[in-house]
């Protein structure tokens, strides 16, 4: 029986991300780590392989197939209520411990990651999601830079059906990545998972190429929004809170920023779960830091007034929510907030 690695070296194609460098080896440009790699190795993700000087991409199959409500992924500020239709591939370029998608993720990397890859073409995922009633098309459940080039022949099809398209994402990318997908993503996610380097290296990441993409996919206007995952005494402290707030805050007051409880998984067992008072403190750092849009996700009915959209002008609440139901919507059809017209950041129905 043909094992995981073999199978999906047939599942490739060459990859556009890459330059080619002396003795054969090449150097890929879709992550942060921009590995060089020398004939007949993979690079980090282990996905992406040198076969003779040229760089194999996968290319033709989905591991994972949903949907979901967009407020899952999460996003608060695009299409509210709207269906999610989520595909992934296999790997990652990192490797954290806590991996809620390790099966999908950690494929390659870790033996008791098993997970089918099935064989599918763009136009077949996109026509799934018309069917399935999707209005946005989300590549997820792995690490999306390091598939982009399928994300993007996926993308075109589903733009041809008039659906949006968004990364769900760790946000380690490269200036070239970001320009490559950008004609094709309209909404981006980033899981901004620590402010402290050394953090990062803990996860196989450095922090400085996450800071990097993040202000510039905001600049390249892409939609953003943030996550962070709030590990007790992983990066949960008043300071390093107050960094990653007042970093988002710097560059707009408009990102929404999300705050979201931790449950013990995959590697990380130790630490607590994180509870509800975690969260509430969180989000008041970031209300403090001068953000506009704070949320507190994932303890449905435990977090009060942040899990609603609040007019930052009146406070007037535009978009009132429970989990992942929308309870009210009052946004208008300008995006505007109805009362005292203040322009709100997102890309609502019209
Ligand atoms: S996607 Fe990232 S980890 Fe994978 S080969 Fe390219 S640069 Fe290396």
């Amino acid at each position: 029986m043909a094992t995981l690695v073999e199978i999906l070296s047939e599942k490739t194609r060459e990859g556009d991300l890459y330059e080619k460098l002396p003795d054969k080896r090449v150097r890929c440009y879709a992550c942060g780590h921009c590995c060089p790699i020398g004939d007949g190795l993979p690079g980090v993700c282990k996905v992406r392989f040198n076969r003779d000087g040229i760089l194999y991409v996968p290319w033709g199959y989905a591991a994972g197939i949903q949907c979901d409500p967009v407020e899952k992924k999460p996003f608060f500020h695009a299409l509210p209520g709207a269906m999610a239709f989520s595909f992934g591939m296999l790997g990652c370029d990192l490797h954290c411990g806590y991996c809620q998608n390790w099966v999908t993720s950690q494929a390659l990397r870790d033996p008791q990651a098993v997970s089918a890859p099935r064989a599918v073409t763009p136009e077949q995922v996109a026509a799934r999601a018309v069917e399935l009633g999707g209005e946005i098309v989300v590549s997820t459940y792995n690490e999306p830079l390091i598939t982009s080039e399928w994300a993007v022949a996926v993308f075109r099809e589903a733009r041809r059906h008039g659906l949006m398209t968004g990364y769900v994402s760790n946000g380690n990318a490269t200036p070239q990545v970001l320009e490559y997908i950008r004609p094709w993503v309209d909404l981006y996610k980033v899981d901004l998972k620590s402010f402290h380097d050394p953090h990062y290296r803990q996860l196989g990441g450095r922090l400085q190429p996450v800071l990097d993409s993040i202000r510039l996919i905001y600049q390249m206007g892409f939609w953003l929004e943030i996550v962070t995952l709030v590990i007790p005494g992983f990066n949960d402290s008043d300071r390093e809170l107050t960094e990653i707030a007042e970093f988002l805050s710097d560059i707009s007051p408009d990102i929404p920023w999300h705050v979201t409880a931790f449950h013990q998984d995959y590697k990380m067992t130790a630490p607590d779960n994180t509870q509800a008072g975690d969260l509430l403190r969180a989000a008041r750092i970031g209300r403090a830091a001068g953000l506009h849009y704070v949320y507190a996700g994932n303890l449905p009915g435990r977090v009060g007034e942040f899990e609603d959209t609040q007019c930052p002008g009146c406070g007037k609440i535009l978009v009132e929510r429970r989990g992942y139901r929308i309870l009210g919507y009052h946004v208008t059809r300008s995006g505007t907030c109805p009362d005292c017209r203040q322009r709100i950041p997102g890309r609502w129905r019209n």
